[in-house]
């Protein structure tokens, strides 16, 4: 089969641009180190144009293979891997900026260009790209979208998804549409540029993006807070909004977290205070002014708090968000390995969810931490394991499926930014009333009704 459909493909976009794909290719994976999805694709294409992801499409689907498309292979849950062969589509060549009007505040690109591109040319505009998603170099935008990926400064600007105005996609079985354009308000259809948001590959391939930008804030200060305890620090994480604050980072990191990260605090000479069981990142962001106000406004209510041990005001915030930003690896060093689910709470339960986890994994024998957005109340719900202790790792997958069942009762969601792939397959039967999971179902039918269109993947049951 290989060399026959390499031959076809190799027609539409030129040999050069397609080619074999050995078991240990990187586009036989994505960043998803743990359970490590495997795929066995065929081919990879790099199409250079709409037109030429159009045709590539049209073949596949004419010929009943599968059409996996690719950003930068940063996902985690396996979504951009071949797990049932078939034909990847990797936009990387597709990286052109087809369109730029700093005074409008916009631009269309296309679906391959990297997210740090986005953010620096809105940057070098006086403009801002408000989505912040870790992995931003290697990350494209198309494959954001396709993610609905979120950041720390989602709790202020919202999701990929909020900044998106229009999209060129191919659907099945190989058609080129737009959808959304630059119109500000736009009520004429049903949404489709929202449903192909967060489709994750499975409705179609994104070719184009047009993107709504914002003028860059002319300041931000963050701090870290010290809080005593879990409880006191989801308190206070939700007494800042409830005070009229609206803060552009809320993140935190658990007792457990900041016990493993206490050794490289990023402020010069300082420690966590003893007795410090609980930290939150804190920034606001905008006009200098507004800023200030804000910032005595949140050290006066913090002052009243109960619990309050310190705010340390970060001198250079580049060291804290590397300091943050490094929680995945040095969590990961402690024991070798480590398993984080992304998961979401309602804000008002975030202290129950967070105590009922680590519950959960101490009743499993593991040791468990968590950090994340908790203003949008978004955890990495992490337990550390030995990779080699077998019984460790099924230990681990159970805390896993009680973890998935309490986000579940609790009201939350099983997906709050990483997307649900192949790894996450068939939880959102849990969290959906039967009738939405048909309507789930039903959509995918309409829009890919060979089922080509990243097979296996967002399965809702
Ligand atoms: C260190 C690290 C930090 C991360 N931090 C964050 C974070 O803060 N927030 C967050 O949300 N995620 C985060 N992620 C996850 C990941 O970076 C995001 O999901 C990102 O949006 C994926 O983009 P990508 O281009 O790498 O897509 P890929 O990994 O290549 O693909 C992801 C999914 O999108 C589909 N896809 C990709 N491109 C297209 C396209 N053009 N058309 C249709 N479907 C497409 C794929 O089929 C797949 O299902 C992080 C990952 C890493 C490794």
């Amino acid at each position: 089969v290989g060399p026959v459909l390499r031959a076809d493909l190799s027609r539409l976009v030129g040999g050069e641009h397609v080619h074999e794909v050995p078991p240990e290719s990187p586009y036989n994976r994505d960043a998803g180190k743990r359970a490590g999805v495997q795929g066995r694709a065929e081919a990879v294409v790099l199409p250079g144009s709409a037109e030429e992801v159009r045709a590539v499409v049209a073949w596949c689907y004419e010929h009943d293979v599968a059409i996996v498309p690719r950003g930068g292979g940063t996902g985690m849950m396996g979504g951009a891997v071949a797990v049932h062969g078939g034909v990847v589509i990797s936009l990387e060549r597709m990286r052109r900026v087809r369109e730029l009007e700093p005074a409008l505040w916009r631009m269309l690109v296309e679906a391959g260009l990297p997210t740090s591109e986005v953010k620096r040319l809105a940057r070098e505009n006086g403009l801002m790209f408000a989505p912040d998603p870790g992995a931003s170099e290697q990350s494209q935008i198309g494959g954001n979208v396709a993610t609905n990926a979120g950041g720390p400064h989602a709790l202020k600007y919202g999701v990929t998804g909020a900044w998106v105005a229009s999209l060129e996609v191919v659907l099945a079985p190989g058609e080129l549409v737009h959808v959304g354009g630059w119109a500000a308000k736009d009520v004429a259809g049903y949404d489709l540029r929202s449903l192909l948001i967060g489709s994750e590959g499975t409705l179609g391939v994104i070719t184009a993006v047009g993107l709504r930008l914002l003028p860059a804030p002319e300041t931000a200060h963050a701090s870290i807070v010290l809080l005593s305890d879990r409880e006191r620090g989801c308190e206070a994480m939700r007494a800042l909004p409830a005070a009229g604050l609206r803060p552009s980072v809320l993140d935190f990191l658990d007792g457990e977290t900041l016990a493993i990260m206490a050794g490289s605090y990023p402020l010069p000479q300082q420690q966590p205070p003893p007795g410090a069981g609980f930290a939150l990142i804190l920034e606001f962001d905008g006009e200098r002014e507004t800023v200030s106000t804000e910032r005595r406004t949140a050290n006066e209510l913090l002052g009243q708090l109960d619990g309050v041990l310190r705010v340390d005001d970060a001198t250079d915030p580049d060291a804290l968000w590397r300091w943050r930003d490094g929680a995945n690896g040095v969590v990961t060093a402690q024991r070798g390995a480590k398993i984080s689910e992304d998961v979401v709470f309602p804000v008002e339960r975030l202290a129950e969810g967070l105590a009922r986890f680590e519950e959960i994994a101490s009743r499993q024998g593991l040791q468990s931490c968590a950090w994340g957005h908790g203003g949008e109340g978004n955890v990495h719900a992490t337990v550390l394991v030995d990779p080699q202790a077998q019984d460790e790792l099924a230990r681990a997958a159970q805390v896993g499926e009680e973890l998935f069942a309490l986000v579940v009762k609790l009201g939350g969601s099983v997906a709050g930014e990483h997307g649900v792939g192949y790894l996450k397959r068939g939880r959102l039967a849990a969290q959906w009333d039967g009738p939405a999971v048909e309507l789930h179902e039903g959509i995918k039918r309409l829009f890919d009704p060979k089922g080509l269109m990243n097979p296996g993947k967002k399965l809702a049951r």
